[in-house]
């Protein structure tokens, strides 16, 4: 059964200080952020009935405006307190929430000086990103033609909208692939992340990860980072080529999304499941939901 548009549920949606039933939380045609791209958003996940992280997802959502020279007239107290709003009038527990800023319309064409900043969150039920059956198996994943573009083309450390539209072309051919998504190479040709997600390789027992200088930092990669060295797995940043993905014997992705899922193929190299990326999900899934980390 195909489930219900997006704009077409029951329940409520935060919009700009207050909750709207669902099917009102619209906007204009001639908004600013559906022309030029000005909208900045989050992803969260929400386990136990609390908002994993929240306040560094606030604070990444008003930061994400301001490198797009919009300012944000919520805190990040208001934003946390919205958010948590939202979850609760839906009635959820376990939920994904998403809040999304952009420029209103109050100017049209490039300028947009004079535009409101507006804030929705929404939040619904989301299961694991990428389904079930991958957790065991694993993504197989290609190869994307799009590259991550230079920081001096793109405001790279935001969490921009307009930095998705490259995503979705290159998770729309791997899909038609029967693939799950894509690693995205750099501009320079190094290896960057997923449409979605970050990416951790595992070598003699050891993590070693892109360095984040042209695509997001994720939470929930800094959060994988120290749940490694807890468990005093060796956790290096830097830069990776494509050829040495042969030498590699594991993968996984993270995102507050994809949570921490493995990887068993990406174009022509092969993975194993192994228990390194096994552990850092059982990890992450305790720490999310609150619950001690088993030593
Ligand atoms: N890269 C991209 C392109 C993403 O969309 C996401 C998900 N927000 C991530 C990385 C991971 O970020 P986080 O762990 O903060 O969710």
């Amino acid at each position: 059964m195909t489930p219900p548009n997006f704009d077409d549920r029951d329940g409520w949606i935060w919009m700009d200080g207050k909750l709207v039933p669902w099917r009102s939380a619209e906007v204009h045609v001639l908004t600013h952020a559906l022309h030029y791209a000005s909208a900045v958003f989050e992803g969260e996940r929400c386990y136990n009935g609390k908002i994993f992280h929240l306040s560094m997802h606030s604070q990444r959502l008003i930061d994400s405006a301001a490198i797009l020279g919009f300012s944000l007239p919520w805190t990040r107290d208001e934003i946390d307190a919205a958010c948590n709003e939202t979850v609760k009038a839906n009635g959820f527990t376990d939920c994904y929430v998403r809040p999304i800023a952009w420029r209103g319309s109050e100017q049209m064409g490039v300028s947009a000086q004079r535009s409101k900043p507006r804030l929705a969150i929404a939040a619904w039920e989301w299961g694991a990103y990428f389904g079930e059956d991958v957790i065991e198996r694993g993504l197989r994943l290609d190869i994307a033609t799009w590259r991550r573009p230079a920081p001096y083309t793109a405001p790279t450390a935001s969490k921009a909208a307009g930095l998705y539209m490259i995503c979705t072309l290159s998770k729309h051919a791997a899909e038609d692939k029967g693939f799950n998504d894509a690693l995205m190479f750099d501009w320079r040709g190094q290896v960057a992340e997923a449409t979605g997600a970050n990416i951790f390789f595992v070598k003699n027992g050891e993590l070693h990860t892109p360095t984040p200088d042209c695509f997001l930092n994720g939470i929930t990669r800094r959060t994988v980072m120290d749940l490694a060295l807890r468990r005093g797995i060796a956790v290096t940043e830097r830069v990776i080529w494509p050829e040495e993905m042969e030498s590699f014997e594991g993968a996984f992705l993270t995102g507050s999304a994809a949570e921490v899922t493995p990887i068993a193929s990406i174009g022509p190299w092969n993975f194993e499941v192994g228990a390194i990326g096994r552990q850092l999900r059982q990890d992450y899934a305790d720490l999310a939901r609150g619950r001690t980390i088993n030593s």
